[in-house]
């Protein structure tokens, strides 16, 4: 393949990856810890606290809302960029 051509493709896709932003309400979170288990990206984690918390790198998250439908307390919010 054209070098020039497989740079200006890879450029693209990345200009048009989608963003995720997730966010955590701590004072909403009782520790039952299962968001941490159940993130696919690995990024939630439980804190000496004993709440969750965004652990790993927030930018791995890929809007899955598995984080969401799994808190029982309604402590995160999943936001498109
Ligand atoms: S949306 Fe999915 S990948 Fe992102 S933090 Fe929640 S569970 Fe993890
Ligand atoms: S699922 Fe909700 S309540 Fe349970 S540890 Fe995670 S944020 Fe806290």
């Amino acid at each position: 393949m054209n070098p020039l051509t497989n740079w200006v493709s890879k450029s693209k896709r990345e200009e048009q990856k989608t963003m995720y932003v997730v966010s955590i309400d701590r004072d909403k979170c009782d520790g039952c810890g299962a968001c941490a288990d159940a993130c696919p990206a690995g990024i939630l984690g439980m804190l000496d606290d004993g709440k969750a918390d965004i652990t790993g790198e927030a930018e791995e998250c890929m809007g899955c809302e598995t984080c969401v439908a799994t808190c029982p307390n309604e402590a995160y919010t999943v936001t498109e960029m």
